[in-house]
């Protein structure tokens, strides 16, 4: 069975059970190799003829406001002279909570009163959370472990001078931020995937996957170990690793928490990065495993996906029309969706016994 035959593509798998990798198995890797080649080839020939006159447009735009920047940090920096910890508890948790807590609570307030229709019009499960009805206090019970778990990767001594007196150029924050996205994508796919092992999944993954039409907050509602290793761990891993200045750990601290919640929210939004991704992941449970999507191009998980309208609308929304009324569900699919629908859900049934049986009620409860 499918699902079965994807996994055992999984890397951690063939380290340990060799023997059972087929030829085609073998054939599917290389054929993985040479499409990395070839991306990480085009990527390095792309910076090379466009990097630098890329990087000094940008570093122009920066450089009105640059100095607005380091005016602002040297303030915060004198503020908290010799309270390194303090800033350091400042920049990379309190700064993030806020962020990610106003994100949240607006979304909520969209969720559970299902309005303003100009937001609720770009949902992209439309029959689903309209509005939300699963009592809000279940995903709260997670914030506990989310806290504690900030508070332990703030209070690790910092790598490096990550609060010293001056800001990083913009060209290195903006290599930094370039390299942990990479290395999120990397560490979030295979530890995603290895936790829809079905020996981890029930134990560890399920409660997050009871969410099969996922809203903003659903992002931090995991089991402990899985909200670890998986949500934070990637996250943390770059700036921890290169030893980043506070301010680009706090940006981006900032923009994974928020670009998390968006991929969680439900809602296709214009000009805001594309959830599709995440959210059919939700929807289908073996598709779409990583961040960018990267992985699962090469790995072949999102062969599905990309059969789908909702790869049809995986693309920046840049005008006001929602996606799923420019690119409509034809009635055709329609039924075959239904179909796939069913025999998805055997399949759950036998590989995920109970899986997401709570929300499943409460969405059809209304
Ligand atoms: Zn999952
Ligand atoms: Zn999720």
């Amino acid at each position: 069975f499918r699902a079965t035959n994807q996994h055992s593509t999984f890397p951690t798998l063939t380290c340990f059970a060799p023997t059972l990798l087929q030829q085609d198995t073998r054939g599917g890797l290389w054929d993985s190799v040479k499409k990395a080649a070839f991306v990480i080839g085009s990527g390095i020939l792309f910076l090379a003829a466009f990097g630098n006159s890329l990087t000094w447009h940008l570093q122009k735009v920066w450089g009105a406001s640059g100095d607005f920047w380091q005016k602002l940090w040297t303030r915060l920096y004198t503020t908290f002279e010799g309270h390194d910890q303090a800033l350091f508890y400042f920049g990379a948790m309190l700064v993030p909570t806020v962020v990610f807590g106003g994100t949240n609570a607006l979304l909520m307030i969209v969720d559970v009163t299902a309005k303003p229709s100009f937001i609720t019009r770009y949902r992209i499960q439309q029959d689903k959370n309209n509005p939300v009805l699963a009592p809000p206090h279940q995903l709260f019970l997670s914030l506990p472990s989310t806290h504690l778990l900030l508070i332990t990767l703030s209070s690790d001594e910092p790598v490096g001078e990550p609060c010293g007196p001056e800001l990083p150029t913009f060209h290195w924050a903006l290599i930094e931020l370039g390299a942990f996205a990479l290395l999120e994508e990397l560490f979030f796919y295979y530890s995603h995937r290895l936790f829809h092992q079905p020996s981890l999944y029930k134990t560890y993954h399920k409660q997050h996957h009871e969410w099969t039409a996922p809203i903003g907050i659903v992002c931090i509602y995991a089991h402990p170990l899985e909200h670890m290793l998986s949500n934070m761990l990637p996250v943390a891993l770059g700036p921890v690793l290169l030893g980043s200045h506070l301010s680009t750990t706090c940006l981006w601290y900032c923009l994974a928490l928020v670009s998390t919640t968006v991929s969680h929210c439900g809602y296709h939004l214009p000009f805001l990065p594309s959830p599709e991704f995440h959210d059919f992941h939700h929807l289908r449970f073996n598709q779409c495993f990583g961040v960018l999507g990267i992985l699962d191009r090469l790995h072949g998980t999102d062969s599905k996906f990309r059969g789908t309208k909702q790869y049809e609308r995986h693309t920046l929304l840049t005008s006001l029309t929602p996606l799923t009324e420019s690119i409509p569900t034809s009635p055709r699919k329609d039924s075959e969706r239904r179909v796939a629908a069913v025999s998805l859900k055997s399949l759950r049934g036998s590989q995920y016994s109970s899986v997401n049986y709570g929300v499943r009620s409460i969405h059809t409860a209304r």
